[in-house]
């Protein structure tokens, strides 16, 4: 088994201390190392879903931000190129493949896509976590091998707008992804809605 590199608290569940990873993708925030720019649990399982790894398949993961997609898909099985612009998240990125186990498969870039994507291996498929302009995405589907399984997330009503175009053009699905949590109001509860995130998923 392979052990978290942390004490392991999921949302509401407390794991014994030593005990292995969770086997399925979605680990707790906590488990990596980040500055807050993380795609959060929920969501991250999701997408993990939508980007469907199987033993032995490359990602590129642009705009890395902590690695977790890429570490996640790592663990399933892959290997992943992470692109990301920003040097020290670059090094948390580092620190997060060691801590996995994973660094022999998980190559960093230090650099921003689309220009950092030259000369790289040709992936079976790729997520857009940041720099998910009109820009790069025309770039993408100029330069994906047909077949290629792409997944793009957005937060930002600029960045939905992007993938509402995308999906008008090329199709695939469009997933909004609207999810809240119970948590104190006075001496009550609430729902506390989360920034809902867009996902566009379709294959080259
Ligand atoms: N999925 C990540 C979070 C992504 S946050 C995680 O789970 O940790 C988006 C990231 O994209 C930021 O770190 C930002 O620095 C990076 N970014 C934005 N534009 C970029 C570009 N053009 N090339 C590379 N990285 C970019």
């Amino acid at each position: 088994d392979i052990t978290a590199p942390v004490a392991v608290a999921l949302d509401g569940i407390d794991l014994p201390a030593g005990a292995g990873l969770p086997r399925a993708s979605g680990l707790p925030d906590g488990c990596f190392a980040h500055d807050g720019q993380i795609t959060k649990r929920p969501v991250r399982a999701i997408t993990l879903s939508t980007l469907a790894p199987r033993l032995g398949e490359m990602l590129w993961d642009i705009g890395g931000g902590s690695g977790s997609i890429s570490v996640e898909w790592c663990l399933a099985g892959g290997s992943a190129v992470t692109i990301e612009a920003k040097p020290e998240r670059a090094a948390n990125i580092r620190r997060n493949a060691e801590d996995f186990g994973i660094a022999h498969r998980l190559r960093v870039v230090e650099g921003a896509a689309p220009a950092a994507l030259a000369d790289l291996p040709a992936p079976e498929a790729v997520f857009v976590g940041g720099g998910g302009d009109a820009a790069l995405h025309a770039d993408l589907w100029a330069r994906l091998a047909p077949g290629t399984r792409l997944v793009a997330n957005a937060v930002t009503l600029e960045g939905e707008v992007v993938l509402a175009a995308c999906h008008g053009r090329h199709g695939g699905s469009l997933l909004r992804i609207d999810l809240a949590e119970a948590s104190p109001l006075g001496g009550f509860r609430g729902w506390q809605s989360s920034r809902p995130v867009v996902q566009w998923s379709v294959t080259r």
